[in-house]
């Protein structure tokens, strides 16, 4: 590597320094290489709805006789709105991390059974799909509401958009921990696409998810917001569909022994 110093050989303290720079550089490199392919990825996802801007309005600029205006501006709209999506989950992606003083303790449980209400309303786009939730009552955690509203919205988007007939939640906490599961009996996702759909940008059935105006950063958040609060979000094994679990670390319960309420 271009930026490495010279290791001398031994176990002074020179030497050690000497090895921890070269890390601490290896660290950095990889860093800006992740963004540097990061702002490439991001730029190559936002030509394309630009260029449908472009081609609409140069219709309606250009050729005004021979273009039917309401189906240009509808189009056009459609490129708006797909640039609008992908740019508010790129600022969301930013912001994650930095979200920490934001968090308080919360109630998982009454979070998710928001959420599904959501998905279940006739506005919902696949509200159709029944979600069958088992909710483990009052489990709390200490957390950012609005993104993980936000990562739940997007399993359970997911989910509705694949399955065939009904999605299941299941809430559980064990002593430090609870686990939250999404799981869908739709096509599944093969063993070797489950580490790459939490890439940003990654879609692994394209044609279907651009229709459906996925913009491929779903996931990529979701496992983001997982890890800002020191949780994990991971695809199991399962006979079939997809079924995703966040495990989040439980708020440890007031020391004080005050009862609970109902
Ligand atoms: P998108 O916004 O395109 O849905 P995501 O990051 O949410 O992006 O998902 C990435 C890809 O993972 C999707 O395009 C899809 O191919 C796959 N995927 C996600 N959830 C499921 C699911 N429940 N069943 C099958 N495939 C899924």
């Amino acid at each position: 590597l271009s930026h490495r110093v010279p290791e001398p050989p031994g176990d002074d303290e020179v030497a050690r320094l000497a090895r921890t720079a070269n890390a601490t550089l290896d660290r950095l490199e990889r860093s800006v290489r992740v963004q540097h392919q990061f702002a490439s990825d991001a730029a190559h996802e936002l030509r394309t709805p630009i260029a449908g801007l472009r081609v609409n309005l140069e219709d309606l600029a250009m050729h005004p006789q021979d273009t039917d205006v309401e189906t240009a501006a509808q189009a056009a709209l459609r490129s708006a709105d797909r640039l609008e999506g992908i740019v508010a989950d790129l600022l969301l992606l930013a912001q994650i991390g930095t979200g920490a003083d934001l968090a308080e303790p919360l109630d998982l449980t009454a979070l998710v059974e928001s959420g599904i209400r959501d998905h279940q309303a006739p506005s919902a786009q696949n509200h159709a799909i029944p979600i069958r939730p088992r909710l483990t009552p009052r489990v709390r955690v200490q957390g950012v509401p609005a993104h993980l509203q936000r990562l739940l919205d997007g399993l359970l988007d997911n989910a509705q958009r694949h399955a065939t007939e009904a999605v299941e939640v299941e809430l559980v906490s064990d002593h430090d921990h609870a686990a939250l599961t999404v799981a869908d009996d739709g096509p599944g996702i093969p063993p070797e696409d489950r580490e790459r759909v939490f890439e940003r940008f990654t879609r692994v059935d394209t044609a279907r998810s651009r229709d459906a105006g996925g913009t491929g950063l779903g996931l990529a958040i979701a496992r983001e917001i997982a890890s800002a609060h020191r949780g994990t979000l991971t695809i199991d094994d399962s006979p079939s569909g997809a079924r995703f679990t966040l495990r989040l670390p439980l708020l440890a319960p007031p020391s004080d022994g005050s009862p609970g309420t109902r």
